[in-house]
């Protein structure tokens, strides 16, 4: 009885494929989350189509997808994730920031409308369920383990996610931004004495300043809230697509020195918490 948690894309804003991207990958935000037998996926950027494959190969007929919010590097990845297409997987797509405002399932389908993409929605022939919930509510998924969530400041707004399973804890924080020297009470809160928080840490604090207002934060934010939650572990996420690979090996090197018990995502990382 574990939770495992798998990178499937770790950038933000738009998938980046050049030689030097390769190490931490090119692909947009998706992680999967596996609680015993229940499998979850958090956002359908571009890394969502190689989990595609996993469905097949491990024959799952049931998963929730929890979407943050529904910026294209949050979504682009849905119209290429082939199980969606298949009749025999039910795939429970839910989202916190769209209540009121037509939908997530609107959201998907204009996404894939005529000329933007040949495949309208409606050809999808999984059982797709759709929810629309307000962030800060409770999922109850299952009986075994709890879903809790948050608003994020985001423009357009996001959701944080937390899953709880047997005594462990992943939260997902992505994509937020943070006021300097006010700590986000909904963030504190819901990371609270977590096992691992995968935190958008966007910019550099050096970045920061030009950047206010577009809706991201930086690892040195991620990790004094980490801190004042009594959280074990942080993940270094949604990284800039002009950080490339020895930028992220800086990245990494100067977090650690403050804190050792943090690590930068990379694409393909699986963890067993
Ligand atoms: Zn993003
Ligand atoms: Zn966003």
């Amino acid at each position: 009885m574990t939770l495992r948690i798998k990178f499937w894309g770790v950038r933000g804003s738009i998938a980046c494929a050049s030689m030097d991207h390769m190490k931490y990958g090119g692909n947009t935000s998706c992680i999967e989350v596996q609680a015993g037998d229940h499998r979850f996926v958090m956002d359908a950027g571009t890394g969502i189509r190689n989990f595609g494959k996993v469905i097949f190969e491990e024959d799952i007929r049931k998963i929730y997808l929890l979407l943050t919010h529904t910026h294209w590097d949050h979504i682009n990845g849905f119209p290429f994730f082939t199980p969606a297409y298949d009749p025999r997987r039910h795939i429970s797509i839910m989202a916190g920031h769209l209540k009121g405002q037509g939908g997530v399932e609107k959201v998907l389908s204009t996404q894939m409308h005529n000329p933007m993409f040949p495949v309208p929605l409606e050809a999808m022939q999984a059982v797709l369920e759709y929810t629309d919930f307000e962030a800060g509510e409770n999922l109850p998924l299952y009986d075994d383990l709890s879903v809790q969530t948050a608003p994020l400041n985001h423009p357009n707004g996001a959701t944080g996610y937390r899953i709880n399973y047997d005594g462990k804890s992943v939260v997902y924080v992505t994509d937020t931004e943070h006021i300097p020297g006010k700590p986000d009470q909904n963030i504190l809160k819901l990371i609270e004495g977590a096992d691992l928080v995968i935190y958008d840490s966007t910019y550099t604090e050096e970045e920061f300043p030009e950047k206010i207002g577009w809706g991201h934060s930086t690892w040195n934010e991620g990790m004094k809230l980490c801190k004042a939650a009594n959280v074990k572990q942080l993940a270094i996420f949604h990284h800039d697509p002009e950080h490339l690979d020895d930028f992220m090996d800086d990245i990494e090197a100067q977090a650690q020195k403050e804190w050792a018990n943090c690590f930068v995502c990379r694409e393909g990382m699986d963890i067993t918490i």
